[in-house]
């Protein structure tokens, strides 16, 4: 199996980690087999798959298998590869191009999203996300002209998906950076329950995904970043869930003493300011989580809770850039606050 080293430098950028920061309960009933571990670089960050109570070869060749299906789908999402679909879209001067069945299913629930999200979440942002310098990491403030230029083709409702044929307007190019690795995540679980592993455990990139529960039956205990510092601001238990999160800090720049993050705001092209720190949601969807999580650090609070309360089927975390805490009421009895967050103001959002 290929692995690659965990460099620091990207430990530091994970929002999430599977790791939990209390002492392990020492009742906790030792797994029959030992797990099966493998780390690797895909999809522009760190990804961590752990599978619990295969024997030591399944275990090996699933964990193949689940980074051949990484691959395959970077292969396919991938914008700057020019033998992706999604390059071939975006570069297709407004022609109808035929996607893989992947590709066509992950788009047609990006552009559900994108509405879900009241267009908050615009796979077509793209061009305003490059001229930031976020894709190249040749990081510039944009000027109004510019940014209002390009956010002319910025609208996601004139992506046309027509069965397995996309068409990106001339002049608009889509990326589902928001997405994909929710998404990704989703194909792992399946990948999992089909092979028949009833615990296991990815992290892509801090996007926590877990398969059931620990191999002893209780949740995973999962940690969320303190967006101040590196430590962890809270502990949220995880059962068949995904754990994601969305934070100004885990890609950003600063010129001139203001500091300019990776999530940007299609009302008016520039990074989302609505006073979140850092959204986490947690829920059964991976791809819900991706893209929720990224509209709702954009939304902040308020609109943040009003999405929820039209919106079944997730929960969500806000730490606050004031430093107080949102939690909706599904997370109440497994959120706590953790080192520097603990104590601090936490209000509960009900239905
Ligand atoms: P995430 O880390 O999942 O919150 O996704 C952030 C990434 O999505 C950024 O690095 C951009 O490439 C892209 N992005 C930024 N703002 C938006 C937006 N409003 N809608 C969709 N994608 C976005
Ligand atoms: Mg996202």
């Amino acid at each position: 199996m290929r692995s690659i080293r965990l460099f620091p430098a990207f430990l530091a950028t994970l929002a999430l980690t599977a790791c939990a920061p209390s002492t392990p309960s020492a009742s906790s009933a030792a797994p029959e087999t030992e797990p099966v571990r493998s780390e690797l670089f895909a999809m522009d960050t760190v990804m961590d798959l752990t599978v619990y109570g295969t024997d030591p070869a399944e275990g090996e060749a699933l964990l193949a298998d689940a980074e051949a299906e990484i691959r395959h789908l970077e292969g396919l999402l991938s914008v700057t590869d020019p033998d992706s679909e999604i390059y071939a879209a975006d570069h297709s001067g407004g022609v109808p191009v035929p996607l893989s069945e992947d590709t066509a299913d992950l788009v047609a629930q990006a552009l559900t999203l994108c509405e879900r999200t009241g267009g908050a979440l615009d796979i077509s942002i793209y061009p305003v996300v490059r001229a930031w310098g976020f894709t190249t990491v040749d990081y510039r403030v944009p000027g109004e002209e510019e940014l209002q230029s390009l956010l002319r083709a910025v609208d996601w409702t004139r992506i046309r998906l027509d069965g397995d044929r996309l068409t990106v307007p001339d002049g608009m190019e889509i990326d589902l950076g928001a997405v994909a690795k929710g998404y990704t995540g989703d194909r792992l679980m399946d990948l999992f329950r089909d092979r028949g592993v009833t615990s296991a455990l990815v992290s892509l990139g801090g996007n926590i995904q877990a398969l059931g529960s620990k191999p002893d039956g209780s949740a995973w205990r999962v940690a969320l970043q303190d967006p101040d510092g590196d430590g962890y601001a809270g502990v949220v238990e995880l059962r068949d869930e995904a754990a994601i999160t969305s934070g100004g800090y885990e890609r950003y720049f600063e010129e001139n003493g203001v500091r300019y993050w990776h999530i940007i705001d299609p009302a008016d092209g520039h990074p989302a300011r609505s006073g979140v720190a850092s959204a986490t949601i947690v829920g059964p969807s991976g791809i819900e989580g991706d893209a929720l999580s990224t509209a709702l650090f954009l939304l902040g609070p308020e609109r943040a809770a009003d999405c929820w309360r039209a919106n079944d089927g997730f929960d969500y975390v806000l730490l606050l850039e004031d430093g107080t805490v949102q939690i909706s009421e599904g997370l109440e009895d497994r959120f706590s606050l953790y080192g520097d967050w603990e104590g601090r103001d936490l209000t509960v959002i009900r239905r």
